[in-house]
């Protein structure tokens, strides 16, 4: 095998939802039989929501909720997967079960103090559950496949929730374990979003991460290409679900890409764009609907005339941050202002600054927010603004920026030449009716 050839697929939550989805999955991976195929698979469509549930539950102490979440869980997998194979394989049964048994074992012992620790832990599952699921769905086929621990592969530090990848000992571990199986014609079928510390503990790489996985594993193997197959034909002006008359960009710049999913643009998780830019691998994003069109190509070889591309970013907390002695906002305190942004790990999307105030608007997370504004209230006074939306336009227009103001009210805005951001706000505007 040629590394050349290599392609790393990546399916997400949407198209391996139920067995229906997973059969036509098998059948996109079956028309690729030819060339060597790296698999990375995310957890079962809306699995990963229902396993932070698991999660909360267990950490507050809620096991009988937490069991019988668990339990939904395992019966879900279980019809799914007795629709997909009649009889389960037995070998697949046995790894499923220990796994659902694994996560009872973190039940029977206490929570530990760090909440992001045991979420790891548990919602792992997803990714490990569906992976399994294919590998031995595509076997079943006759499509040789062989399931590989994703955690034998990705190295990352201990930031749990959102761990770091260590890129020498990962692209060790990688070349170490996958092109042996490639070599002896097995595809191979892992998992996106997780990964491992150095002391083996399970590490997930933060929401949606499955995309930035098969970069990881793209960029290890020199993939020829990589393609993420989609429930929408490529990448959009915006999201579908959010907008009507969007429509699709055949070729996009790895810049422009990374500019996109940087404020929002849901299709393509941020921290995928670089490792494949870094080694000009190109990205196709395509529908696993209609997996004969050629989708959107991310790479070099774009040019840089783009229609306006609109991301929204929801749950946005805007911080207002003031001198308490009325003093000017000086390097000082914006150092002081960002150890703490650091220490809490506020991801800050948009600031900006007066001459007694700073202004920052974050992704308002778990109790993030408070836990910075008791950091500074020594020194700071804060007001906190919250169920913002930020709403980035690039290669904006006046028709499209006044689009995207109806109906909302504009609390902070920012202008480059490319890129308008708004932080906005619903408010009920008063209307005339139509005659
Ligand atoms: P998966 O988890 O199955 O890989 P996602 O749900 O994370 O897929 O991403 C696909 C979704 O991204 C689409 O269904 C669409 O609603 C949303 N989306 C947001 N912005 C865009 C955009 N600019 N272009 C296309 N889809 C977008
Ligand atoms: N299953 C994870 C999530 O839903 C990772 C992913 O799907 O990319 O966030
Ligand atoms: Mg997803």
């Amino acid at each position: 095998m040629k590394p050349t050839e290599l392609q790393v697929f990546k399916f997400g939550g949407a198209s391996l939802k139920d067995a229906a989805a997973i059969q036509n999955v098998a059948n996109i991976i079956a028309s690729h039989r030819e060339q060597p195929l790296v698999i990375v698979a995310s957890a079962m469509g809306k699995t990963t929501n229902a396993l932070e549930n698991i999660a909360r539950a267990y950490h507050q102490r809620q096991l009988e909720e937490a069991n019988q979440l668990l339990t939904e869980f395992r019966n879900a997998t279980f019809t799914a997967i007795k629709e997909l194979f009649g009889d389960i394989p037995e070998e697949l049964a046995a790894n499923l079960n220990d796994l659902f048994v694994s996560v009872e074992w973190v039940f029977e012992d206490e929570p530990s103090d760090l909440y992001d620790y045991d979420y790891d832990q548990i919602v792992s599952l997803g990714e490990l559950v569906s992976s399994h699921i294919l590998a031995a769905y595509l076997n079943h086929r006759g499509i040789p496949a062989q399931w590989v621990d994703a955690r034998d592969c990705i190295l990352t530090d201990n930031t749990y929730r959102e761990g770091w990848v260590q890129w020498p000992e990962t692209q060790s571990r990688v070349s170490k374990t996958i092109p042996p199986i490639l070599e002896r014609g097995h595809f191979v079928v892992t998992q996106g979003f997780i990964g491992s510390t150095s002391e083996n503990f399970t590490t997930t790489l933060g929401r949606e991460g499955s995309d930035y996985s098969a970069a990881i594993f793209s960029f290890c193997l020199d993939a020829a290409s990589m393609s993420i197959w989609k429930d929408v034909p490529g990448v959009l002006t915006a999201d579908p679900r959010l907008f009507d008359n969007v429509s699709k960009i055949d070729n996009l710049s790895y810049k422009e890409a990374i500019e996109m999913t940087y404020y929002g643009a849901k299709v393509i998780h941020p921290k995928t764009i670089k490792p494949l830019q870094n080694k000009s691998i190109p990205l196709h994003v395509r529908s696993f609907l209609e997996p004969e069109l050629g989708g959107t190509l991310v790479s070099d070889d774009a040019g840089d005339a783009y229609p306006p591309m609109v991301a929204v970013e929801k749950d946005q907390a805007l911080v207002n941050i003031s001198t308490r002695d009325f003093s000017f906002v000086a390097e000082h305190h914006i150092k002081e202002l960002f150890d703490h942004i650091t220490t809490t790990r506020l991801q800050v999307n948009m600031m900006q600054n007066t001459a007694i105030s700073f202004n920052v608007v974050v992704n308002d997370i778990d109790d993030r927010v408070e836990r910075f504004c008791a950091l500074v209230n020594d020194n700071f006074k804060t007001k906190v603004d919250r169920d913002l939306e930020l709403v980035t336009i690039r290669h904006y227009t006046n028709e499209v920026t006044e689009s995207m103001r109806r109906g909302k009210v504009t609390l902070l805005e920012g202008r480059l030449p490319l890129t308008l951001q708004m932080v906005m706000k619903d408010v009920p505007v008063m209307r005339r009716k139509e005659d």
